[in-house]
């Protein structure tokens, strides 16, 4: 593999979840041979309907040939056998917000892949250096933090971990580009730059919710209108997944030791009570019925 080229030959994706069919959709796009890893079939099935659906669209709106969206959907392949990831160059996990999952998955990747291959995570905020030190490869680990809805959103925030080689950080920022992505580098502390800044906001907005500052709705249309972001920060809630929300939360809480990160009460019931926003239909708002 040269780390020259604008794209890998082969990627896998570990979690068929919002972002890993996502990514998945996205290498596959470009061309390039990609694996998609859940643990249930069942997870993988939702996976690729998400991705076929979306390419339909795609190919509705023009976005993309009828060939295209069809050569997309050829190139991914979707298991549960790790054994895949023997022939990539790139492994991007993105399973559950969990150091523990993440670590388990870390490890096991590490021992499946070529040595020369580079292992990145998705993760919203747990540390790089942490998950590169779980390996034996931690000049070959890196932050590869894709936006929501990935085929849409322009935005990489490429971390570097304390051991991240800088022949890995090239490979990573040539790839994104080579992906139509604008990568921008960070370095390796509690959020990064998208998370430490969006999450405290969205947290606001649930405790200004919970204490009846205003209703869901009035909350998001000040946001909208007042500060010209393109939804309030309810419905951003709800998108991202309030699970996720709340796990970040709990990241830049304990990493950067300040209680001002501390998670709404009012979100980490709405977790608790399995409304976990868009994917799982009910969140701060009610997707079942109509918003
Ligand atoms: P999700 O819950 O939609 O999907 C997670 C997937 O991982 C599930 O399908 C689950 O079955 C799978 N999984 C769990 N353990 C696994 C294992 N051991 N092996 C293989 N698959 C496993 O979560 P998501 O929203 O896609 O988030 C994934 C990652 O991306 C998280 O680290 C999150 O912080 C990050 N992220 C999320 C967003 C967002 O808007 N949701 C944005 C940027 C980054």
């Amino acid at each position: 593999m040269s780390t020259f080229q604008s794209l890998p030959k082969a990627v896998a994706v570990i979690g068929a979840g919002t972002m890993g069919n996502g990514i998945a959709q996205t290498f596959a796009t470009c061309g390039v041979d990609t694996f998609m890893v859940d643990v249930k079939q069942e997870f993988l099935d939702r996976g690729v309907a998400a991705v076929h659906k979306s390419l339909a669209k795609f190919a509705e709106k023009g976005v993309l040939t009828a060939d295209q969206a069809d050569g997309a959907r050829k190139r991914l392949v979707a298991t549960s056998d790790m054994g895949c990831l023997a022939k990539v160059d790139l492994c991007i996990e993105a399973v559950t917000e969990s150091l523990d999952v993440k670590t388990k998955v870390f490890q096991a990747a590490d021992a499946a892949m070529p040595s020369h291959a580079i292992l990145a995570s998705n993760t919203s905020s747990i540390s790089i250096t942490v998950l590169g030190a779980k390996t034996k490869r931690a000049d070959r680990v890196v932050g590869m933090h894709f936006m929501n809805p990935v085929p849409l959103m322009k935005l990489v925030e490429v971390i570097n971990g304390n051991d991240t080689s800088a022949a890995t950080t090239e490979a990573v920022l040539a790839w994104s580009k080579g992906l139509g992505k604008i990568p921008v580098s960070a370095n390796d502390y509690p959020g990064f730059v998208a998370n430490r800044i969006l999450m405290p906001m969205i947290n606001e907005a649930a405790f200004a919710l919970m204490e009846g500052v205003a209703t869901r709705e009035a909350i998001d249309e000040i946001m909208k209108l007042g500060m010209n972001h393109p939804m309030g920060p309810l419905t951003l809630a709800d998108f991202i997944g309030l699970d996720v929300c709340v796990s970040i939360l709990d990241v830049l809480k304990e990493g950067l030791g300040d209680d001002k990160y501390r998670a709404c009460p009012l979100l980490r019931r709405l977790v608790h009570a399995g409304h976990l926003g868009r994917k799982t239909g009910k969140g701060f708002y009610d997707y079942k019925q109509g918003k």
